[in-house]
């Protein structure tokens, strides 16, 4: 992490965006940040396909409308634009930078060969859905990020746990770990 402590005291919230992208998205991590409306706009509509067939049609928003990052390029919602990026958008980076570094690392430094792995493990290990030992595992390191981001980007707005529990355990990450209470214990225990 290259962002110093205070650094980002005072700053709207756009242009801390802006700092922790200059700094951390592309000098630290050589990632980019686009909207989904800017580039690959037909992979949206098909990832969207995949998500309402893996969940019995429960996932009806657009796929569009989340944050996604293939290899490393993060993806904002269709229309967001960094310029009215919110506090929330700050620590999502980390979330998404998290992503990056846990692609690295399954690739010995390679990117996209630790992307494809990582997509095989999220999906099929155990099932697609239901039983994701790795869809946790890697969802929870990369929300922990995101936690513990609000704090050292002097962000006024702070996660919920609640809302990190509730991801893991419903259709929303296609219930990847579908024990409420292990998970529960989980976070409370590393999110502090
Ligand atoms: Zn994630």
């Amino acid at each position: 992490m290259i962002i110093m402590p205070g650094e980002l005291k005072g700053l709207s919230p756009a242009e801390k965006f802006n700092r922790i992208r200059q700094k951390e998205v592309r000098t630290l991590h050589d990632a980019h940040v686009y909207a989904k409306d800017q580039k690959w706009t037909k992979l949206w509509g098909a990832l969207g396909w995949i998500m309402r067939v893996l969940t019995g049609g429960k996932v009806k928003s657009q796929q569009d409308a989340y944050i996604t990052t293939i290899g490393n390029y993060i993806f904002y919602p269709a229309g967001w634009r960094a310029s009215q990026a919110s506090e929330p958008d700050c620590a999502a980076l980390r979330h998404e930078l998290c992503h990056v570094r846990q692609y690295r690392k399954l690739g010995f430094g390679n990117v996209w060969l630790g992307f494809i792995i990582f997509l095989f493990l999220y999906l099929f290990v155990f099932l697609p859905a239901g039983l994701s030992w790795f869809r946790w595992v890697f969802e929870r390191e990369a929300y922990r990020e995101g936690w513990y981001a609000a704090k050292e980007f002097d962000l006024k707005w702070r996660p919920r746990l609640g809302h990190y529990i509730d991801c893991c355990t419903s259709y929303r990450y296609v219930w990847a770990w579908p024990f409420r209470s292990q998970v529960r214990r989980w976070f409370y225990k590393n999110c502090q």
